[in-house]
Order: C-alpha cells, then structure tokens, then sequence
C-alpha cells in the first residue's frame, strides 16, 4: 500500500479526535479574527472555551453560501491583507461570486492533501499528469497541479478543451494519469474513436474524475471506453478545491481527510445531524486553514458517510459516498424531485447509448414536460427503423422506472448535441419560474 504521509494516514480514530479537538479550537480562535465570526460567534457567545469536546462543535451555528456572498468581498478574511497569497473565487452565475483566500501555509498544507490523493491513486515519481481541467479562480486544475508536482510526476498543464492536441500529447509524452470531468471524458473517447484510435495507442492508466457529480454506470462505462481505472476526487473551493476525499480504490467510497476537516450530514431541511449510513447534505469545518476558516459550512452536497471508519487500505478516515448530486441541481418536476445524475445513471448502463444528452424542460399547457435527447451509437443510428423504436421505449421504460416520470426521449446522431469541453451543462430547463 502507498501511503504520501504514512503516520498521519494511519492514524488511529482516538488519536484522530482528539487532534480535532486541539485543532478545532484553533479553528474558532483564528476565525475570530475575522469580522464576520466576529459577529456571529460573538452573538452567540462562542469562543474557543465553547468547545470540550467534539461534540460541541453542534453548538456553533452554520455557514451557508450565502454567508460567503455577504461577506464579499472580505469579512471572512482572518489574516492580514498582506499575508494573503492567492485568492479564488466562484464563478457567480447566480448572483455575487464568493471568494477563498489563502496564505502560504494554507498552500502548503493543500499542497500535501494533494499528494496524498495522488499517491493514493498509485501515482509515483516519473508519471506523467496531463491536467485536463480548467485553470484559473475555478480551483479544479490549479488545485491538482501543485500535489501531482509535490509527488514528482511531470505535469502537463494544459487545461481544458482543444481535444486533438490533448489526444496528441497523449502519444507525443506519453501520459499516464488525466485528471478531467467525466463528461469530458466522454467526449474525449469519441475524438478517439473518431481520429481511429485506440486506448492501446496510449500509456494511459489512471482517470481521475473531479467537478461534477455522476453516476456508477458512467465510471464503469469510461473505464470500458479507457481500460484503466477511474477514481474519483472531491472537493468544493470553500474547502481549499480538490482533495477533500479521495478514493482509495477499494471501491467503497472516498476518505476524508479528518486531520483537516471535521465532516458532518445533515437533514437538508431541518438542519438536524444524521446518523452514518443516512443521505443528506455534507457540513464542512476546516481545522488547518488559515487565511479563511469556515466553521460548519453547508456544501449543498448530497452523499452518505459510510458506517465503518477501517479500511482495508489501513486508513481509518471516515468515507464519503460518491456524491449523489447538488441540493441545486435537483429539479422539481411534476412534484416530483429528480437528480440529473439519476437520468444519466439509468441511460449510461444501456449499451446502445453514446457518450452525449441532454434534459429539456419546459411547460405545455400549465404541465411539465421532460424531453431528454439521447445520442445513441452510430451504428444503432444507421441501423433498423424498428429497432430505434424498441431502443426509445427501452430508455423511456427504464427512466420512468428510476424517476417516476414518463419521458419524451429523442434519439440523436452521434455528436449532435454540444460537446462537453468542462463542466457540462446538462439541463435546459425552459419553464418560467
Ligand atoms: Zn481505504
């Protein structure tokens, strides 16, 4: 077993706790500096004597997003201006964008959350990592780029998109780990196809899968299309970005890194902690961070964590899920709650699908209508009338199994819909709120 940093890897889950508990009171002292807890923790009288043991964590109210968007652009801020040494923000699509910051510390201890992930995943010295996600104040790239170095592989910066050149630099350097989105991936796979390629052209032997949420089926379908492993990374950029949790490859679920986060599941809607085994959102406090503490913060992730806490691998940190999908990406239709992760579950495990769809929605007649475009293979495209017929009612038997809801579904050409160069963007939702 490959181990980055082998004692505190293996720690036990006593000593564990009670390097939460020391670093857990840092946490509250250090976030006093800044002038939102302050506030917060100052009205509730909290302060780092609150805390005796784990359990009081509990006591300490949450910090939501849109905490984070108040705060803009700095009242979260702990440290001087002039420690700070990078800041990353959100995209803000939907309203004032929240900002991370950073002090060389919270690099470095980042740095080596990294590493551990990428060891993990069986990297060494002399692998070549070709980061295929987007650089930026999108933490996604940036966040791999320093671990994978720290580890000692060669790095291969080029971001997302231009995917001939990212199949070029496959053979011309022979890469053997990416870290990109599954959507992606599967776009990925068809230029490969198409160029009439093969994964054996390649040296590939590990995907790593970050910055969306997805299904099962679509991991052992990228694995088929790749033939090496996938695993995945998680992470959310207000707690650093990638390599909170990290598979380890025993295929139950992602460690967490508890020397560095406490990790708590809530009951979305009452607040109310659950217990493991439960599905509900994932609560982040950051126990190392610096510059920018955050204490409980609602990811608006939805995973379970698992009961036991051993692992085969010998690492005793709690595991996550995979992540089932975004408390605002679930959409409300006909009454009915539906996770686009489940629809592309249900689609990905029928061999006849490709690699691209698409959700539509919109309203006829005061009534919601689910359209979903589905790319098929070209050879079940070109093939039979009747058999396209079957294939529609094969996918709209399977959803309506799944989500409840009876579906239009539209068979699509090989490449017809937009291609993912990123983050997809799978749900066109046309209805007026
Ligand atoms: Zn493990």
């Amino acid at each position: 077993m490959n181990y980055w940093d082998r004692n505190i890897e293996t720690i036990g889950r006593e000593e564990l706790a009670a390097l939460q508990l020391q670093r857990l009171k840092e946490t509250v002292a250090r976030a006093l500096n800044s002038p939102y807890y302050r506030k917060v923790l100052g009205d509730n009288n909290l302060s780092p004597d609150s805390i005796r043991s784990l359990d009081d964590l509990r006591r300490f109210p949450f910090t939501a997003k849109d905490d984070l968007r108040a705060s803009y652009p700095r009242a979260l801020l702990a440290v001087d201006r002039e420690e700070v040494v990078r800041m990353h923000a959100s995209s803000g699509t939907t309203g004032q964008s929240t900002v991370v910051y950073h002090n060389l510390q919270d690099l470095e201890n980042w740095t080596g959350l990294v590493a551990r992930c990428l060891v993990m995943a069986g990297a060494t010295r002399g692998d070549v990592f070709q980061n295929m996600m987007s650089y930026g104040l999108f933490t996604g790239g940036i966040g791999l780029h320093y671990g994978a170095e720290r580890v000692g592989m060669m790095v291969i910066p080029i971001g997302g998109g231009n995917t001939h050149r990212q199949i070029q630099f496959f053979q011309d350097f022979g890469t053997t780990i990416i870290h990109i989105t599954p959507s992606y991936a599967l776009h990925v796979s068809d230029v490969i196809r198409d160029l009439g390629l093969s994964p054996d052209d390649f040296r590939l032997r590990v995907l790593i899968f970050g910055a969306e949420p997805y299904s099962e089926a679509t991991r052992e379908k990228l694995e088929q299309l790749y033939r090496v492993r996938a695993l995945n990374c998680y992470g959310l950029s207000e707690m650093n970005g990638p390599g909170v949790a990290f598979e380890c490859g025993m295929n139950e679920g992602m460690h967490v890194w508890e020397d560095s986060y406490i990790v708590e599941v809530i009951d979305p809607e009452s607040g109310d902690l659950l217990p493991p085994g439960d599905e509900g959102e994932i609560v982040f406090t950051t126990l190392t961070r610096e510059a920018m503490p955050l204490i409980r913060y609602r990811s608006r992730d939805l995973a379970r964590l698992y009961e036991r806490t051993d692992c085969s691998c010998g690492r005793n940190f709690r595991r996550l899920s995979r992540i089932i999908g975004r408390t605002d990406d679930m959409l409300i239709v006909r009454g009915v709650n539906v996770f686009p992760s489940q629809i592309e579950h249900e689609l990905m495990r029928i061999p006849e699908v490709g690699t691209n769809y698409q959700i539509l929605l919109d309203r006829v007649e005061n009534l919601d209508r689910m359209t979903v475009r589905v790319e098929i293979t070209g050879r079940t495209f070109h093939g039979e009338v009747g058999e396209l017929r079957l294939l529609k009612k094969k996918i709209e038997h399977a959803l309506k199994e799944e989500i409840l809801i009876t579906t239009e579904i539209e068979l699509m050409e090989p490449g017809a819909l937009p291609p993912s160069q990123g983050k997809a963007k799978r749900v066109i939702d046309n209805r007026e709120m």
